[in-house]
């Protein structure tokens, strides 16, 4: 007899394990038919926060470049080195080269084409994603995705990080909430094909529980395709860290942090991928919070609470 164990009575439909929410591998098995690695790329563009375009100093939580690759290589060999350590550690043969670090649609269409082509062109790649922001979104940048779409499935990540513009303000985001919608809007009529992800951060400066819960049904109500969840770091040398050294920060418990999550979950569409529910950080840079180093116990507590409040993504999908 079957024996009933949470994975073989788990309700959710889109996962094969006891994740009451739909994993980022569980989402690429059902497209790619097999296990891929996303590997972090640094093209060296640089962000419209941090050369002084919109603002000056970037992100209040911003290591500027220290987005998980290294500049100073060529993107073919950040890639060979990202693929060699993927190949040992889960002997994958498709992979996603991730152009991540900073804002890499903020250039002109050519070089930007000229990138995208050359990553897309990558042994191996089935996929190619690319992170931005979606007040960098000209007609320009789109295009250039449009045609890099033709050659390669293409996801596009945008970093929203919360719908409410006072905390975006204190963050020093450079844009609003309706900047961001507009940019969204443009990119999914310019390139339908594309899979928008976005990001958001749980415990900015200010932010209530209610202030995150928001931004989750703000962003389910457009339908993404991969919502990716952190949690705020403190990362040494940046704005931030010299708030929460001055007492004006406090970060997150991990018991509040996993409560929010689930809460969030809750909220987003059941088919949508969960690309992250927590970040990564340097060990050597990050000052606070230490507990979220432990982050497979952080994905059990998160099991364990939707189990035990026996819930999943989704169940309040445009209920609430
Ligand atoms: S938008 Fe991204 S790269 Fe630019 S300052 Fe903010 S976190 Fe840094």
């Amino acid at each position: 007899m079957k024996k009933n164990t949470q994975r073989t009575t788990n309700p959710y439909k889109y996962s094969d394990s006891n994740k009451r929410y739909q994993t980022f591998d569980y989402w690429l098995r059902s497209i790619f038919g097999e296990k891929c690695a996303k590997i972090s790329l640094d093209a060296g563009f640089t962000c419209p926060n941090i050369d002084g375009t919109k603002a000056h100093g970037g992100c209040v939580y911003c290591s500027a470049g220290s987005s998980g690759a290294e500049s100073g290589e060529t993107l073919a060999e950040q890639y060979e080195r990202g693929r060699e350590v993927m190949v040992r550690k889960w002997g994958c043969r498709k992979f996603i080269p991730y152009l991540q670090a900073h804002t890499n649609t903020y250039a002109p269409p050519e070089v930007l084409s000229r990138v995208y082509d050359e990553a897309a062109a990558l042994d191996g790649a089935v996929m190619l994603a690319i992170a931005t922001r979606a007040d960098c979104l000209s007609d320009g940048a789109v295009s250039a995705l449009a045609k890099v779409a033709e050659k390669i499935p293409l996801s596009v990540e945008l970093g929203l990080q919360t719908t409410n513009d006072a905390t975006a303000r204190l963050i020093n985001r450079a844009h609003t909430f309706e900047e961001f919608i507009e940019g969204y809007g443009r990119l999914r009529d310019g390139v339908p094909s594309a899979k928008i992800a976005v990001h958001l951060i749980n415990g900015l400066p200010g932010e209530t529980r209610v202030d995150m819960l928001k931004s989750a049904a703000d962003v389910a109500a457009l339908g993404p395709d991969i919502v990716k969840l952190h949690l705020l770091h403190v990362i040494k040398g940046t704005p931030l860290a010299a708030m929460w050294e001055r007492g004006e920060y406090v970060p997150m418990e991990q018991e509040e942090y996993v409560s929010v999550v689930c809460d969030q979950l809750e909220l987003f569409p059941p088919e949508c991928a969960i690309g992250r529910i927590t970040g990564d950080a340097r060990a050597d840079e990050l000052l606070a919070p230490l507990w979220c180093r432990r982050k497979t116990a952080v994905a059990n507590d998160v099991d364990k609470e939707l189990f035990r409040r026996g819930t999943y993504q989704g169940i309040y999908y445009g209920k609430k």
